[in-house]
């Protein structure tokens, strides 16, 4: 797995619940996502209702799972979690739904992945708090309603573009995640050394910041293993050389990029003068899955001005030929 990887790992588990922020003012940034649902939560509260449904959409490890587990305790309800391949059929999600309490969170992760025949369970549940349910076969077969305590639905997915539309319209508000700041992340990594008992200090974790792709989940990862270099190689504190040459050791450059990255890029350029190129042929050429190249590598290259999208493809823009020390084609140069 890649250290710059934006998803959970294995052996981060235990660690992941202590670092995680349980109420809206611990967590930080997202500011105008924050300030709308700090109005929402107070409203439903005040009108004693549950929470609208709420979809969060954005790149992975920015949080989403997270902001859902501060809204349940925000509102003072019980949050059940699953995902969208785990409900396979409509009798799960029925399962789901029949065991929750008035007002209680329950969190979709991946909804984009819901199979069709759940969906369609879903959207009266969602609209009327109510469960369809088919007794019998053939021509004696009825259809019950079941009355369901009203909930809050939090969807979370990495690609809302691929939500049906009944289903993204049922969700009353949409936020989306955006990548984080450097001061955030640094803000960030600061918060956790103070949980892990590891003393950061200078400009350690600006340099841990900056090298985080955007992403909490990758600024808590890379601390942990800059820790490790502290106490093997040094005296247990992080300064900024020692971060800097620790972050070099595991081969994380200066803007977060890492083997894969430059070798996705170096391909690219010289394979392919810089673009337009397709996603299935940049795909097959690193040995890598278009789509994880989609959701999880590109938006971060993107938002650091080293791709663009276009029509015809991908290309590499001059920032990033600098950045890899490759003279710009004139062609590209504009
Ligand atoms: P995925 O889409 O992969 O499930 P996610 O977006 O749900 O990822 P989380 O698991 O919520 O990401 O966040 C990863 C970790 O990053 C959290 O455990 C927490 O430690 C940290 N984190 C996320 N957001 C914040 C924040 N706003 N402030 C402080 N820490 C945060």
């Amino acid at each position: 797995e890649r250290i710059i990887s934006a998803n959970l790992m294995m052996e981060e588990q235990a660690v992941e619940l202590s670092l995680r922020p349980r109420y809206l003012s611990e967590y930080i940034g997202q500011s105008q996502v924050k300030d709308n649902l700090k109005v929402f939560i107070e409203a439903a509260k005040l009108r004693k209702e549950a929470l609208d449904h709420v979809l969060l959409y954005g790149p992975p490890g920015l949080g989403k799972t997270t902001l859902s587990n501060i809204i349940a305790n925000e509102l003072g309800v019980n949050l059940r979690t699953t995902s969208g391949p785990a409900i396979e059929r409509p009798g799960d999600l029925a399962a789901l739904l029949t065991n929750l309490q008035e007002g209680d969170v329950l969190f979709i992760d991946e909804i984009h992945r819901l199979h069709r025949t759940v969906e369609e369970v879903l959207y009266p549940a969602m609209e009327d708090f109510a469960l369809d349910i088919m007794i019998g076969k053939g021509p004696s077969a009825r259809s019950v309603r079941l009355e369901l305590p009203p909930f809050t639905l939090i969807g979370a997915t990495t690609r809302a573009g691929l939500l049906s539309a009944p289903l993204r319209d049922r969700f009353g508000v949409v936020s989306r995640l955006e990548f984080y700041t450097v001061d955030e992340l640094a803000y960030i990594v600061a918060r956790a050394s103070e949980i892990l008992g590891v003393s950061v200090i200078g400009e350690a974790s600006q340099e841990i910041a900056m090298r985080s792709r955007g992403t909490p989940r990758i600024a808590n990862r890379l601390l942990k293993r800059v820790r490790d270099f502290a106490q093997v190689r040094g005296d247990g504190i992080v300064t900024h050389e020692l971060a800097r040459s620790a972050l070099g050791l595991i081969q994380v450059d200066p803007l977060g990029l890492d083997s894969i990255d430059h070798k996705m890029l170096r391909a690219m350029i010289t394979i392919y003068r810089g673009g337009p190129v397709g996603l299935d042929t940049i795909a097959a050429t690193i040995g890598e899955e278009g789509q994880t190249i989609e959701d999880v590598y590109e938006p971060y290259l993107m938002q650091i001005g080293f791709l663009q999208r276009t029509p015809r493809g991908r290309m590499v823009t001059p920032l990033a030929y600098r950045h890899l020390g490759l003279p710009v084609p004139q062609e590209n140069a504009a």
